[in-house]
């Protein structure tokens, strides 16, 4: 499994890349919850996502050969952008494997980063056996979005971050996906705050480490459309780590609605300022709702990533309930 060395390796390899991003404190939320809520503002990050600290960690690490023959992932967006950018630059080849469900400003993103798309299928699952073909086939390197040490150690430094600028960090949330957000900061918060609570906070709909978590092992789920699309996908029937460490590290996992997460977006945005996407707003989603119970302060909340569809974030802020559907 990844060790906290390896996460503070990972910092020293991506720090002229990546954006150390602001903790600020949430006026609004702190008086609502009746404890300290910090906001990590990870959608400031370069590729409007944390996604590049594990794709730069993870690429900066490939040898001369593998570079030749170039990377291919599989990719609810956020992460194929940032491999694209990290792949240009250690000069190297990507190729990303999305599935019909990807908002079409995601694949815009992607595509005017000069990588090489593939739109297959009509879920992630399906995408990431496409991606799995063409590594075989083409001998391409395969880069999981998050079932991967180096990925998971990359993601890992924003835990880094949030207690060398809060020390006294009580509660984590975490927006949940197929889980190396979670691991990485899981790991580097338990490391160095043994008593912070870690929380999960996931869509209610097609939440496949929510699922595989109670089964007690990794089970496939249905998978269906969510403002939230970055949480979206399965995390492998084979998975190596991200289950596991979810396992040993998160406190909790919390389902939001999509009702919660649209309020989620528009607090951002009307209280906060800030333009995020639906799995960048789970957390605030999770303590709107008054989900989180009893919380332990001072309280972090990791706004992961921006890159929603601008006609869409309107729709949200405007209150338009068709979305929701
Ligand atoms: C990928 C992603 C997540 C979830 O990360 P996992 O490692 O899949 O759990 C959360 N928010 C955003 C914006 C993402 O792009």
């Amino acid at each position: 499994m990844v060790q906290l060395s390896d996460i503070i390796d990972a910092r020293r390899r991506i720090s002229d890349v990546i954006e150390k991003t602001p903790l600020v404190r949430s006026v609004e939320l702190s008086s609502r919850c009746g404890v300290e809520v910090f906001l990590k503002m990870e959608h400031r990050q370069k590729t409007g996502s944390f996604k590049l600290r594990g794709a730069t960690n993870a690429i900066q690490q490939l040898t001369e050969d593998e570079k030749k023959r170039g990377v291919v992932t599989a990719s609810t967006g956020n992460h194929g952008r940032a491999v694209s950018v990290a792949a240009t630059a250690a000069k190297t080849r990507a190729t990303i494997c999305v599935s019909n469900l990807v908002h079409e400003n995601k694949i815009a993103g992607i595509r005017r980063l000069g990588a090489d798309l593939r739109i297959i299928g009509n879920s992630y699952d399906e995408a990431e056996r496409e991606a799995e073909r063409l590594s075989d086939h083409d001998r391409l390197v395969m880069l999981h979005p998050s079932d991967d040490p180096a990925i998971i150690a990359g993601q890992g430094t924003i835990g880094l971050e949030i207690v060398e600028a809060l020390p006294a960090v009580g509660t984590v949330l975490v927006a949940l996906g197929s889980g190396g957000l979670s691991a990485g900061v899981g790991l580097a918060i338990s490391s160095l705050r043994p008593g912070a609570r870690i929380i999960g906070v996931s869509m209610e709909r097609g939440a496949a480490m929510k699922a595989s978590l109670q089964a007690g092992h990794p089970v496939e789920v249905e998978e269906f459309p969510s403002l939230a699309d970055a949480l979206c996908g399965g995390i492998g029937l084979q998975n190596k780590l991200t289950f596991n460490a979810c396992q040993s590290l998160l406190d909790d996992v919390i389902l939001v609605s999509e009702e919660e997460i649209a309020a989620g977006i528009r607090h951002a945005y009307d209280q906060e300022r800030e333009i995020v996407e639906g799995a960048g707003a789970v957390g605030i989603a999770a303590l709107l709702a008054g989900k989180a119970a009893a919380l332990k302060g001072p309280v972090v909340v990791i706004i992961s990533g921006g890159n929603i569809d601008m006609g869409l974030h309107r729709r949200v802020i405007s209150g338009d309930r068709n979305i929701l559907q």
